[in-house]
C-alpha cells in the first residue's frame, strides 16, 4: 500500500482523536469511584524492616520536597551497601554456584515509569541500575550480562559482592546440605514428596547441628556466626527490602531489591524484578511490594493484584489478605505446603493508609514486623493469615510440622 505524507498525516491525526477519547471513557465517574480522594495529612514510607535504620533518609529527601523515587532509593540502598545484611546486594549470599546474583525493580508515580534488572553480578546497587534503565533507555528491564554491560557503561562500579562471611556460609550448605536443594519436583508440582519424618527426628536433628558446628569451625566460622550460619542453611532466609513512598501531594513511587533466595539455580529470577509482583505503584491508587517466596508470588501478580484490590475499593490491609489468599487457593488441595511459603506485603495507599501484611506470624516473641515513618519511625507488627512460623526451604526432616491455622 501506498502511503503519501498527506494521507499519514491525516490516519494518525484521526488516531490520536480516537486515543483522546478512549482515554475519556476511562475516567467516567462509576470507573473511578473507589479511589481515594483524601491526599495524605503527612508523607508515609513503608518499607521491609531492614529497612529501618534508613528511613529517616528516606524522609529527608521528602521533607526537602525531593523526588518520592530518590525517597524511596535513600531507604533501599542502606541494606545493599550493607555487608552484613545477606538478603540484598553486597554480602548477600550467593547461589548453589557461590555467585551473588541481584535482582530490582522500580516504578515512579508520577511520570508512571518503570525500570527493571535481573541477574546482575558485580553491580552492588542494583536499585540504583533499574532506576538508570527507567530513565536512560526504552526498555522497561535488562538482565543478566546485558543489564551488567549496561550498568558498567553507565558508570556503576564492578565489585565482587561476595563476602568471606556468606562465602564460608554457602560453603557449609554445600558440604552438609548437598541432597536439600532447589532441584527436583517444586513445591507446587503433584510429584513434590514431603520430607521423611520417620524414626527419631529430634534425634537426627541435634546430630545433624552437631555435626555442623564441627565443620562451620573447621571452615573458619566466627564462634559467634556460626549458629546464624547454620540456621542460614537450615532455614535459607528470605530477606530482601521493599519501600513504597506517598509525599503529602500524593505523589508515590516504590522499589524492591534482592540478592534473591539463598542457593538458587544460576540465572533464577524471583519476583523481586517483576513489575507487578515484587512490586507495583499505580499513582491514582497506591504502592505495594512482597518479600518471602518469589515463586508463589509471581503466580498471583502480588503486587499488582494489591494495588488493584485497593482501586476496587478494599482497604490496604483486606487487599494484602486477599493476595495472600490466592496462594493458599494455589494449594487447596494440599495446605500442608503452605507451611513452606513465606510471605510479606508491604501496602500504601495513595491517602497515606498503609498495612504490613504475612502469611505466617512468626514466633511470639519475634512477630513478623515492618517498618514505617509518616514523621515518627517505627516497626509494627504485620497482620498475618496463619499463627505460627513458616518453615525454610528446601523441606528437610526435622523441621516442626505446622497445621495452618487462619486468624482471618
Ligand atoms: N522475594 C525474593 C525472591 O524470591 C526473596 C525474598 O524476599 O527473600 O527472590
Amino acid at each position: 500500500m501506498k502511503v503519501t505524507r498527506r494521507g499519514f498525516i491525516a490516519t494518525t491525526a484521526i488516531g490520536g482523536a480516537s486515543l483522546a477519547l478512549d482515554l475519556k471513557a476511562q475516567s467516567k465517574p462509576g470507573r473511578a469511584a473507589a479511589l481515594p480522594s483524601a491526599l495524605p495529612k503527612k508523607a508515609v514510607i513503608i518499607s521491609a524492616a531492614n529497612g529501618y535504620n534508613y528511613l529517616d533518609r528516606g524522609y529527608a529527601v521528602l521533607s526537602s520536597g525531593g523526588d518520592t523515587l530518590d525517597a524511596v532509593m535513600q531507604v533501599i540502598t542502606g541494606p545493599e551497601d550493607d555487608p552484613n545484611d545477606d538478603s540484598v546486594g553486597l554480602g548477600g549470599l550467593p547461589n548453589e554456584d557461590c555467585v551473588v546474583e541481584l535482582d530490582a525493580c522500580c516504578m515512579h508515580g508520577p511520570t508512571r515509569m518503570a525500570g527493571s534488572v535481573a541477574g546482575v553480578r558485580d553491580i552492588k546497587n542494583v536499585s540504583l541500575l533499574a532506576k538508570t534503565v527507567m530513565e536512560h533507555t526504552g526498555h522497561v528491564m535488562l538482565v543478566g550480562e546485558g543489564a551488567q554491560k549496561f550498568g558498567f557503561l553507565m558508570g556503576f562500579p564492578k565489585e565482587n559482592l561476595l563476602t568471606e562471611r556468606s562465602r564460608k556460609t554457602w560453603q557449609l550448605w554445600r558440604e552438609t546440605m548437598s541432597n536439600d536443594d532447589w532441584w527436583g519436583p517444586g513445591l507446587a508440582s503433584p510429584k513434590f514428596k514431603f520430607p521423611d519424618t520417620a524414626g527419631n527426628v529430634s534425634e537426627f536433628y541435634d546430630e545433624r547441628i552437631e555435626r555442623m558446628e564441627k565443620l562451620a569451625e573447621k571452615i573458619g566460622i566466627a564462634p559467634e556466626f556460626r549458629m546464624a550460619a547454620i540456621e542460614r542453611v537450615l532455614n535459607p532466609p528470605s530477606g530482601t527490602i521493599h519501600c513504597s513512598v506517598v509525599n503529602e501531594k500524593g505523589e508515590m513511587s516504590g522499589a524492591t531489591t534482592t540478592s534473591g533466595l539463598a542457593w538458587k539455580l544460576a540465572g533464577r529470577a524471583g519476583d523481586s524484578p517483576i513489575i507487578g509482583a515484587g512490586s507495583y505503584t499505580d499513582q491514582d491508587v497506591g504502592s505495594a511490594g512482597a518479600t518471602g517466596n518469589g515463586e508463589e508470588n509471581i503466580k498471583v501478580c502480588g503486587a499488582h493484584t494489591i494495588v488493584e484490590n485497593m482501586r476496587r475499593g478494599m482497604s490496604p490491609q483486606e487487599a494484602g489478605m486477599d493476595a495472600l489468599k490466592r496462594i493458599v487457593r494455589n494449594y487447596e488441595g494440599t495446605p500442608e505446603k503452605l507451611q513452606y511459603v513465606d510471605m510479606s506485603y508491604y501496602i500504601l495507599r495513595k491517602d497515606g493508609a498503609y498495612a504490613g501484611v504475612c502469611m505466617w506470624s512468626g514466633p511470639p516473641e519475634h512477630p513478623r514486623r515492618f517498618a514505617v515513618n509518616d514523621g515518627t519511625k517505627r516497626y509494627e507488627n504485620a497482620v498475618a493469615l496463619y499463627q505460627g512460623q513458616s518453615l525454610g526451604w528446601p523441606p528437610m526432616p526435622g523441621r516442626k510440622r505446622l497445621a495452618p491455622k487462619q486468624k482471618k
